[in-house]
């Protein structure tokens, strides 16, 4: 088989192979890093729809990944082996509708799905290679965490976790401090959310520092993570499609940086038979307005019950865009850099006014949101996380509106990270899981710096692994 090569939607980085693009992340040219083609998976669908999880994973990733067989295998397996469930990603029926459970992984997050996988390849990557990897995250809560259990105790690389002291919530505190392995470092910084990023990118910004630490990022454009995700969607849609006997499905998304409906997206243009894919955000709704309007354009954000998804920019919306543009790298530049003097950008939209006739978009605010919980638990019995809320809600005013092909809506949380809103929506304390539970008398460690990218450099160059 040839291997893939990976460009830039800029169209001015060199092309290269997977492990390069993993291990870069971002493109040179300041793009983000897509396959030079998507491949047409249209005429073995019929085979994977029988295979393990694990088993797809392999089939599908090493249509991408330069990696020998054996030890894809292996990296596979490895990599979940660490979830709880046999199936690793279940589909449960509630109501009408089936819930596609991502958040049986060690942070009870659907981020662990990519970052699990992601620990290991970089691993293997830098097995071979001979190199070190010095991780720089900035965290408002439910990442660091992924990204913390996705590298420790990690052979070739440490972890350096920024989160603002005292402003993630306590469960999200202690599944990151309550982590000892020595080759992870948290940092609360006595400041904010946004002074931890600022940081991260002027350190980053610094080339020579930046390459002196080997520093790197493991931010939801790279690559191997949106890779991963698409096996979730064959997975559930061969499941249901199996089980109601239908020849394709709906899938509804709840969407911040637009990495895990991107998933989706290109298990579409692979040939899986996806007839819509619902993108549902909160109140922070730059993409459903797009989606209805073609207008992309910011405003401040809100903070919500479903903090996962309040964002500004979409760091992978870039993706999407270039394909929407017919694939022309000079026009993504073009918008980019015009995108980023006013805020604002624009696309033409079909004859019958839609941007994609493949997105449905929507918004659930808080109310909304707690609605959701608040009957799913009293018609079903079944507990939903505040993210996966939005979507179902969203899902629901759709099929209200049209009929159509099952709808998979994807759980990207546990409802006990998010248990506030819970017993917001409830008036009682339901939702536990014995894995956070026992978090409240573990050992912990975090060093405490003030928000001065000084004291940050300091920390990196006294503990980096050089
Ligand atoms: C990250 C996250 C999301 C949003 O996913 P994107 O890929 O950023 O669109 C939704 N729900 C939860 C619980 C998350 O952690």
């Amino acid at each position: 088989m040839k291997n893939m090569k990976y460009i830039s939607t800029r169209g001015e980085a060199p092309a290269m192979g997977y492990q390069d693009a993993v291990m870069m992340g971002l493109a040179t040219d300041g793009g983000l890093i897509i396959p030079e083609h998507i491949p047409d998976v249209s005429d073995r669908l019929e085979t994977w729809a029988e295979l393990s999880y694990q088993d797809l994973a392999f089939e599908i990733t090493r249509l991408f990944a330069d990696i020998p067989d054996a030890d894809l295998r292996a990296l596979i397996d490895r990599s979940y082996s660490t979830f709880r469930h046999p199936e690793i990603c279940p589909e449960v029926q509630v109501g009408g509708l089936y819930v596609l459970e991502l958040f049986h992984g060690p942070t009870l997050a659907f981020k662990d799905i990519a970052l699990q996988w992601l620990g290991n390849l970089f691993e293997y990557i830098l097995a071979r290679t001979g190199g070190r990897l010095n991780i720089l995250a900035a965290t408002s809560g439910d990442t660091g965490s992924a990204a913390i259990y996705g590298v420790r105790g990690k052979e070739g690389m440490d972890i350096f976790v920024m989160h603002p002291r005292g402003r993630v919530s306590p469960t999200q505190e202690r599944q990151m401090t309550s982590v000892l392995d020595e080759n992870v470092y948290n940092i609360a910084v006595e400041g904010t959310f946004d002074d931890c990023q600022n940081m991260m990118k002027r350190i980053f910004s610094d080339v020579p520092f930046k390459n002196r630490y080997s520093l790197g990022a493991v931010n939801s454009v790279n690559w191997a993570r949106v890779l991963a995700q698409i096996v979730y969607y064959f997975y559930a849609a061969f499941r249901v499609m199996k089980a109601e006997s239908a020849s394709s499905v709906r899938f509804s998304v709840p969407t911040g940086n637009f990495g895990d409906i991107l998933a989706g997206y290109y298990a579409s243009r692979m040939g899986l038979p996806i007839d819509r894919l619902i993108l549902a955000t909160n109140e922070n709704d730059i993409l459903s307005r797009f989606f209805q309007t073609g207008v992309y354009s910011l405003s401040d954000v809100v903070p919500t019950l479903s903090p996962s998804m309040d964002i500004q920019v979409a760091s992978n919306f870039e993706r999407y865009l270039y394909y929407k543009v017919g694939e022309d790298g000079a026009c993504i530049q073009q918008m980019m850099t015009d995108f980023s003097k006013t805020g604002s950008l624009k696309i033409e939209m079909d004859e019958s006014g839609r941007v994609d006739p493949l997105f449905t978009a929507g918004a659930a605010n808080t109310e909304q949101t707690l609605a959701a919980i608040r009957n799913y638990f009293r018609e079903y019995d079944y507990l939903l996380d505040p993210h996966t809320a939005a979507g179902i809600h969203v899902a629901e005013e759709v099929m209200q509106r049209e009929s159509g092909s099952p709808m998979i809506c994807l759980a990207t949380a546990h409802p006990a990270k998010f248990s506030k809103a819970i017993v917001q929506a409830t008036g009682k304390d339901l939702a536990h899981h014995p894995l956070l539970d026992k978090l409240s008398d573990c050992e912990t460690r975090c060093a405490v710096l003030p928000a001065k990218e000084s004291a940050v450099r300091e920390f990196i160059c006294e503990l980096a692994l050089v």
